[in-house]
């Protein structure tokens, strides 16, 4: 099959779109998409300039998902000096797993020359993922130990690094089902965090730094778009690859020999999301386009949400750990809990 734009063979057909094309016109329209991402999100404010550029902290994990992102903004702002990336690769303590995509972050990082800084749960609060599966205090799954930490350590280094966003490598499926899940857990709270915390827009800024909630001159109706609350206390998250299927950017760390390292984590026991996402095969191939859909209206769902359980309007509190100073809504942070209760055993 020729590719729909050229005479070339195509690598790729997506069914939510109709399209066939080669691989050329597949890596540029990857690309496409990211970019249109970041300028859609108003990720780079009229503000940045060479003399005060933004900070971008990614999570780079080794995985596909973190290694086109890194690729991809460093081939978009490699020569725009409103903007400096700096990639962070959590080291989680589990044997034979980070070791080898932490050897594909060094490899990628080298070759682009970005500033690249590696931080441990082993340093940061003497534990290991490995150890923490044996103990597992709080009979809980081994992604939800996981998950807090490497939150946390994120935070904490986009903050230390002045980051002004911090972004990751979530993809459209990933987004897509932590959407699903977030409807069938019936969690409206939880939607109007997601909202806030990564999928809004940000505020449109005058060139003097002012923001402005001005719409676009190409939106079609006349209400401004709805930009995420301010989260004061954290470095905004943004997820610029969340257009693009799994499928996609596993395709285009291949065709563009990238050095993603990709085995599944031995602990890995989110069961409920896999269960999530066989569903969402299975309905994206009966139904093609059905994660799009997914997220155009979850969004402007969660939007909606947002206004109504926002954190930036003083609707919750957030204090300082009484440990380690994180932004917290109790007296003691999630984290500063869980470390507890590992030493404890
Ligand atoms: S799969 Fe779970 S345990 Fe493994 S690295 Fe990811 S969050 Fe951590
Ligand atoms: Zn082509
Ligand atoms: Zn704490």
């Amino acid at each position: 099959m020729d590719c729909d734009k050229c005479e070339r063979e195509a690598v790729m057909h997506a069914a939510y779109s109709g399209l066939h094309l080669c691989e050329d016109h597949f890596c540029r329209s990857v690309e496409k998409r990211l970019r249109r991402r970041v300028r859609d999100d108003n990720l780079l404010p009229a503000s940045a300039t060479p003399d005060e550029p933004q900070t971008w902290l990614i999570g780079l994990s080794g995985g596909k998902d973190s290694v086109v992102l890194t690729q991809i903004l460093h081939d978009t702002f490699a020569n725009d000096p409103r903007v400096e990336l700096v990639a962070l690769t959590i080291h989680e303590g589990i044997e034979g797993y980070r070791d080898k995509s932490l050897d594909a972050c060094l490899e990628l990082t080298d070759e682009l020359d970005i500033r690249h800084e590696v931080v441990t749960y082993e340093e940061e609060f003497d534990v290991r993922m490995d150890d923490v599966v044996e103990k597992d205090p709080e009979s809980m799954a081994a992604c939800a130990y996981c998950g807090v930490f490497r939150r946390d350590l994120l935070s904490k280094y986009a903050e230390e690094y002045g980051a002004d966003k911090l972004l990751t490598g979530h993809n459209l499926d990933d987004e897509a089902e932590t959407a699903l899940m977030n409807f069938l857990e019936g969690d409206v709270a939880q939607i109007a965090k997601h909202f806030d915390a990564s999928l809004g827009k940000f505020a449109e800024e005058t060139p003097s730094g002012v923001s402005s909630t001005e719409s676009d001159e190409d939106d079609e109706n006349d209400d401004s778009p709805r930009t995420r609350n301010d989260q004061n206390s954290f470095v905004p998250r943004a997820k610029p690859l969340r257009d693009v299927p799994e499928k996609e950017v596993a395709l285009y760390a291949h065709l563009e020999n990238l050095p993603a390292h990709i085995t599944e984590c031995p602990h890995s026991s989110e069961a409920y999301r896999a269960e999530i996402q066989q569903l969402m095969l299975s309905l994206e191939e009966n139904h093609p386009g059905t994660r799009h859909s997914i997220m155009a209206g979850y969004e402007e769902l969660a939007a909606v949400a947002a206004d109504e359980f926002g954190i930036g309007d003083g609707k919750r509190e957030i204090n300082e750990c009484e440990r380690c100073g994180a932004s917290t809504t109790g007296d003691i942070c999630r984290k500063c809990a869980l470390v507890e209760s590992i030493h404890a055993v």
